[in-house]
C-alpha cells in the first residue's frame, strides 16, 4: 500500500507534538496507521497499552484517514503484516537524530523495502515529549498546553494513585 504510512511510538501519553505529526502525515498520505508499541525493552510506562490506545483513539477521532493498532515485536514485522513499507518519525533535535538514524538504518537492514520518512517538529513543540509532560505533572505544573484535556485528566488520576 503505497499511500499508507505507519507512525510508530510508545505514546506514553500522546502529546500535542505527536498530534501535530499525525495531522501533517494525514494531510499527505491517504491513510495513517498509528502503531503503538506494546512492550519494547523500555518498561517504565506510566500507562498500560489499553490506556495509551484509548488516549490515542480519542485524539484522532476527528481524523477520517487515521487508525490505531497495537503491536509487539519488531516494527518491520508489524509493517510487513500490514503490507505497508513506509514509516514516519518525528525529529525534535540533534539528540533525536542519532537514535532515529540508527533505528532507520537497522530497520532497512532487517527489511530492505522499509523506508523511514522524517518530519521536523513544529517549532511550537520542539521541546515537548511525553517525559516532559510526566515530569512537569509530578511537580504540580500545568500541562494543559502540552496535551489534550482528556490526557491531562488521566495523568493526574495516575498521580493520585
Ligand atoms: P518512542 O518511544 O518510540 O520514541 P514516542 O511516543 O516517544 O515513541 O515518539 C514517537 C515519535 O514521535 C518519535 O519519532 C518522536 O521523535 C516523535 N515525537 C515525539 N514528540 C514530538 C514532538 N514534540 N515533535 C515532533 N515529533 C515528536
Amino acid at each position: 500500500m503505497k499511500n499508507t504510512i505507519i507512525y510508530p511510538g510508545t505514546f506514553d501519553p500522546i502529546t500535542y507534538g505527536h498530534i501535530d505529526i499525525i495531522h501533517r502525515a494525514a494531510n499527505i498520505f491517504e491513510k495513517v496507521i498509528i502503531g503503538i508499541i506494546e512492550s519494547p525493552l523500555k518498561t517504565n510506562f506510566w500507562f498500560s497499552i489499553g490506556e495509551r490506545r484509548e488516549m490515542v483513539e480519542l485524539a484522532i477521532k476527528d481524523f477520517k484517514n487515521v487508525r490505531v493498532q497495537t503491536f509487539n515485536g519488531l516494527l518491520v514485522d508489524f509493517a510487513k503484516s500490514l503490507g505497508v513499507n513506509l514509516v514516519v518519525r518525528g525529529l525534535r533535535a540533534i539528540t533525536d537524530f542519532e537514535y532515529e538514524f540508527q533505528m532507520a538504518l537497522t530497520n532497512k537492514k532487517l527489511e530492505d523495502e522499509i523506508e523511514t520518512i522524517f518530519m521536523m517538529t513544529n517549532e511550537k513543540y520542539s521541546y515537548l515529549s511525553s517525559s516532559v509532560v510526566k515530569e512537569i505533572s509530578k511537580f504540580g505544573g500545568d500541562i494543559s498546553q502540552f496535551v489534550p484535556e482528556f490526557v491531562a485528566d488521566r495523568v493526574f488520576k495516575k498521580l493520585q494513585k
